[in-house]
């Protein structure tokens, strides 16, 4: 089944300027953003700038370019704010979220980058 991408969503608006957002960085293909609602005292957003779903639609129809693009900004966005294990930062966690089970609420591929805290066990029941 084809994925139907959705152009009102409000990372699609951010991408058009319609919407501000509270820019880390940006590259030729993707931006990082801070989360409006943080969940951790570093909660970065990872997007890429392609009308992609989710990351599965990302693996099926994204440029060499779009992957390497997308893969290098989520690395230097830990890097630019000191997270880095091998480096004496404190480590983070990537979380991307999919369809119904995965309660992804934005349908625009997007990289959840987490720290700044201790984050618990990956996955809590319920
Ligand atoms: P997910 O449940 O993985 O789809 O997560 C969507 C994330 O987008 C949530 O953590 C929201 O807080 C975040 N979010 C929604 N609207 C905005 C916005 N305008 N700017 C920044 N983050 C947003």
């Amino acid at each position: 089944m084809a994925y139907t991408y959705d152009p009102q969503n409000v990372f699609a608006k951010i991408l058009r300027g319609e919407i501000p957002n509270n820019t880390v960085l940006e590259t030729e293909h993707s931006l990082a953003f801070r989360d409006i609602a943080p969940q951790a005292p570093d909660h970065v957003l990872v997007i890429p700038r392609g009308a992609y779903v989710c990351y599965d639609h990302f693996a099926l129809e994204a440029s060499e370019a779009e992957i390497v693009d997308f893969t290098r900004t989520i690395g230097e966005v830990c890097r630019m704010l000191g997270l880095q294990p091998g480096e004496g930062g404190n480590g983070f966690r990537m979380i991307s979220n999919a369809g119904l089970d995965g309660v992804q609420e934005v349908p625009h591929l997007h990289v959840h980058i987490l720290a700044g805290r201790p984050l618990g066990r990956m996955l809590q029941k319920g």
